[in-house]
Parts: structure tokens; C-alpha cells; sequence
């Protein structure tokens, strides 16, 4: 065997060691609160899903699919460039006046930028704003797509803790960096609560500083039209740099910046994960119009309310388990969002656990270090507006099988 795979096979054989090992496993037909998922067996079974990010249940939506079709049609499959050399298509350019008019209300002279994926959005908001003369602020809990974006960055990086605004303050206050960027998570992604974005921007209005939000988990939640975070707290300023991602309540794929026509405009000359890419679809841009269009209207309001209402149901169910069983030491982390984890400790403990539901044809995926910290190993439970109650009282029922 070459040098190379003995090495990689020491080091997967590591990873199972410490119960950290991933697996893949795919699904048949749409996204969804019931998918048919194949095991390790090859054989595919229905499951009921309590891990996608699609939480207005969209991905399946037959508007959606037949914008995609209509896009197709209109602009046929790929953009065949970047979005500098010919791949932007009008239908591009229609979703980021769109959301450009969206977030006017919240940033004034704001600009969107449209990209393939969230994570190339970080890259290239990171990589491009953190130069050398500035100084990145990043929270502790900040997804890994910031985290690598702040690796990219030439800019000096300054880590805070979880929330913890009075060291980010004492941070500020020492830093002699002329270009200062906070950088958060709006919707912690795996522990559901939201940042105190306006006490965030109240710092960066103090210390000459810049706020960059990641609003992946709170695009199309958050907010009576699910225009996010920036909705939900009313914020209102140039110093904003807000990222949403188009794959997870928007229902198909992509991101978005939205900021100060500047910001953006200096994006397109200097970001490379934005210049060095194919542009997506334009049938997907399309398609994301009707997306943003179910969001705003009566739809998305009711889908955020029944998703409120699955909230309470599923967390008041597992709060009265843990008053019956103390004992198991498990914890509900505070979050009024669709993200609901349930903390367990042990990564062994977590996916025996994960694995008793799957028995029982339920999916829920176990979290472990080094996602989380370790030791806080957890059940990322997430709603999706289209679970019925009777899907959260069966994990309810089945949690409560599995350690009785
Ligand atoms: C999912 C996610 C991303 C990445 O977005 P993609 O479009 O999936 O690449 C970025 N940030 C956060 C917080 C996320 O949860």
C-alpha cells in the first residue's frame, strides 16, 4: 500500500476510534418531513426527518419546481461563466434588486450580490473586507464557512466568546486596527439562539466598527415578512453586511451580501471566491424569485407561525421528560428557533441514541466535537413547518422509549 493510504487509514481508523466517524446516505425523491433514505444495507426505508434546514418546507414546493422548469426553459441549464466574464443572466440581476429593495428599509444605499453558495459568500466577504489593515471580531460559536473565511482573510483575527459582548468591548477598545469587522451568526446554527445583534451594532456604531451577519438560519424564519434577523430586532444602519443563504428556508440554493453599494462593488473587483466561480443557474435564480415571493406573502406568515407552534409543542414535551428523568442529565438549549438540540454529553451516548430513533424510523442526526464542544455532544432536532404534531409527539414518545 502507498505511504499515502496507510497514513489516511490511520487516521480514519482514529476518527471511528472516538465514535466520530460520518457516514453518508442517500435519499430518494424530494426534501421533505417523510423521505425514503437508503441504510447501510442498500435498502431504502421511509424515515421521518428531523434534520433539514428547508424549515418553511419549500424544497418540495410545486411552485417552486415548476419556476425551476420555467427557468430551465427560459435560460436552459448552466450560466456557462463566471458572473464577470458571462454567466450573469437577468434573472440575477431580478433577484438582487429584489433583495436589494428588500433590505432598504434595514441598510441605506444597500446593494446585493448573488453567489452559489453560502459558504463562497463568507469566503468572499472575509477574504475581501478582512485586508491587512483590519482586525476581524469573531464569535466563538460562528459556522465553519466564517471560520474559514477568517483563515483566508489577511486581517489580524480576535476570537469572543459566545455572547460575551463585555470582552468583545475590551477587544474593541484595545484594538488599533483602522478597519474593524465584527462577524456573527445571527441563528447560532447548532444551538438555535439568536445573537444580540442590536447590542452588536450598537458596539460597532461606538467603536468605528463594521457588522457582518450570517443570517442563514434566520432568512425566511425570522421576522413577520421572513426577511430575518435584521427584521425581527428592526436594524437600521450602513454599517451592516448581512449574508442570507438560499438553501435552507429559501428552499433551492445560494446566497446572498447584501451592503452599502461600495461594499458590494468592491466585492465584485476583489472577491475571489466570487470572481473565480461558475455563476449558478439562471433557472435557480428564477426560481428563487417565486421563493422570496412565497416567503413575504400569506404563506410564509403561516408557515412561521405553525412553525412556532411546533416549537412549543416539541419543547414543551421534552421539558416535562426532563423533569421526569433528571437523572439522564440532559439539557434543552434555549432557542426559539426551528433549530431545537437537545444536549446528551458523550459522543458513544449521542449516537446510540441517534441510532434507537433510526430503529424506530425516525432521523435525527447526532452532533460531536469537533461541531460542538466536546463534551456537548447533541440530537440537532429541526422543525419544518410541513411536520404535523402527531411527527413531534412520535419523537417525543420514542425519546422517551429509547432510555426507559
Ligand atoms: C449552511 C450555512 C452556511 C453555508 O451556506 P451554504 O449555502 O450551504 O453553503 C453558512 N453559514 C451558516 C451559519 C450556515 O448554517
Amino acid at each position: 500500500m502507498s505511504s499515502l493510504i496507510e497514513h489516511l487509514d490511520a487516521k480514519l481508523r482514529a476518527i471511528a476510534a472516538q465514535d466520530l466517524t460520518r457516514s453518508l446516505r442517500a435519499a430518494e425523491g424530494p426534501t421533505g418531513p417523510r423521505q425514503r433514505v437508503r441504510g447501510a444495507d442498500g435498502l431504502a426505508r421511509e424515515l421521518l426527518m428531523f434534520c433539514s434546514n428547508d424549515y418553511l418546507g419549500l424544497a418540495a414546493h410545486p411552485r417552486l419546481a415548476h419556476a425551476l422548469a420555467e427557468g430551465a426553459a427560459a435560460y436552459g441549464g448552466g450560466s456557462g461563466a463566471s458572473h464577470l466574464i458571462s454567466g450573469h443572466s437577468v434573472a440575477h440581476e431580478r433577484l438582487e434588486d429584489t433583495l436589494a429593495a428588500w433590505y432598504a428599509p434595514h441598510i441605506p444605499r444597500a446593494r446585493a450580490l448573488s453567489f452559489s453558495t453560502g459558504y463562497m459568500a463568507n469566503l468572499a466577504v472575509l477574504g475581501a473586507l478582512g485586508d491587512a489593515e483590519a482586525e476581524i471580531f469573531s464569535e466563538a460559536l460562528n459556522h465553519a464557512s466564517l471560520i474559514d473565511g477568517c483563515r483566508l482573510a489577511k486581517a489580524k483575527l480576535s476570537r469572543y466568546g459566545h455572547c460575551d459582548l463585555v470582552q468583545l468591548r475590551g477587544l474593541l477598545q484595545a484594538s488599533q486596527a483602522r478597519i474593524k469587522l465584527i462577524v456573527t451568526d445571527a441563528v447560532f446554527s447548532m444551538d438555535g439562539d439568536i445573537a444580540p445583534l442590536p447590542e452588536l451594532l450598537a458596539l460597532a456604531e461606538e467603536f468605528d466598527a463594521w457588522l457582518i451577519v450570517d443570517d442563514a438560519h434566520g432568512f425566511g424564519v425570522l421576522g413577520a415578512k421572513g426577511r430575518g434577523a435584521l427584521e425581527l430586532f428592526d436594524l437600521k444602519s450602513e454599517r451592516l453586511v448581512l449574508i442570507g443563504t438560499l438553501g435552507k428556508a429559501a428552499g433551492l440554493s445560494g446566497a446572498f451580501v447584501v451592503a452599502e453599494a461600495t461594499i458590494t462593488d468592491y466585492l465584485v473587483q476583489a472577491a475571489r471566491s466570487y470572481i473565480f466561480t461558475t455563476a449558478s443557474l439562471p433557472a435557480v435564480a428564477h426560481a428563487l424569485l417565486t421563493s422570496l415571493e412565497l416567503i413575504e406573502n400569506e404563506l410564509g406568515q403561516q408557515r412561521r407561525a405553525r412553525l412556532r407552534a411546533l416549537q412549543r409543542r416539541l419543547r414543551t414535551g421534552i421539558a416535562a421528560l426532563l423533569q421526569r428523568r433528571p437523572e439522564l442529565g440532559w439539557k434543552l438549549a434555549p432557542s426559539e428557533t426551528p433549530v431545537q438540540p437537545l444536549i446528551i454529553g458523550g459522543n458513544a451516548e449521542v449516537m446510540r441514541l441517534a441510532a434507537a430513533l433510526e430503529q424506530e424510523g425516525l432521523r435525527v442526526p447526532g452532533i460531536r466535537p469537533p461541531t460542538v464542544p466536546k463534551g456537548e455532544a447533541r440530537l440537532r432536532i429541526t422543525l419544518c413547518a410541513t411536520h404535523e404534531d402527531a411527527d413531534v409527539d412520535r419523537l417525543l414518545a420514542v425519546l422517551e422509549r429509547a432510555v426507559s
